[in-house]
């Protein structure tokens, strides 16, 4: 068993390294399955706050937005900041009435050094991307990610 890994090491010693040199040199790896940019729908959201519990980053804050939105009584809508953001997508898995959902549109925009451009409040996230995407993640397509086999007893 080790010796197989050894020699599988020593195999990919003389390959050269591969990185894909995004943003720069090439285009971003999209697929049918890739999680980017949500999209929230305000007319759904309650404002209970799971998404934001669920975030593992710290990437949801809450605000409160005036207007007539006679199911979320607070009128509290989550923002996420795209700098701390992971992509996981647990804040959709968390969200009880689908008003989040996650797209593949990959937000090369973002690509910055300056923190301050990353927040996109409640009204920015409830706007779809211009241009081309599918929704890839939703609540009705979340699946848990597949868990290791359990070990086996002695
Ligand atoms: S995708 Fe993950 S990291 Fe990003 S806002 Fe949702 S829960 Fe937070
Ligand atoms: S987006 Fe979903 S989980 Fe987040 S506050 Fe609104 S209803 Fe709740």
């Amino acid at each position: 068993m080790v010796l197989k890994q050894v020699l599988l090491g020593f195999k990919y010693l003389f390959k050269r390294p591969y990185t894909r040199m995004y943003p720069y040199k090439e285009k971003a790896y999209i697929t049918s399955k890739t999680r980017a940019r949500h999209i929230l729908r305000m007319d759904l959201c309650v404002g209970c706050r799971a998404c934001q519990l669920a975030c593992p980053a710290d990437a949801i804050k809450m605000y409160k937005i005036e207007g007539d939105f006679p199911k979320n009584r607070l009128k509290i809508f989550p923002g996420i900041d795209y700098s701390r953001c992971t992509y996981c997508g647990l804040c959709v898995e968390a969200c009880p009435t689908n008003a989040l959902v996650m797209t593949n549109y990959t937000m090369e925009h973002l690509i910055t050094e300056d923190k301050s451009t990353t927040l996109y409040t409640p009204q920015m996230l409830s706007i779809p991307p211009e241009g081309e995407y599918e929704i890839t993640l939703s609540k009705d397509t979340w699946h848990p990610p597949p868990q290791p086999p359990p070990k086996k007893s002695k």
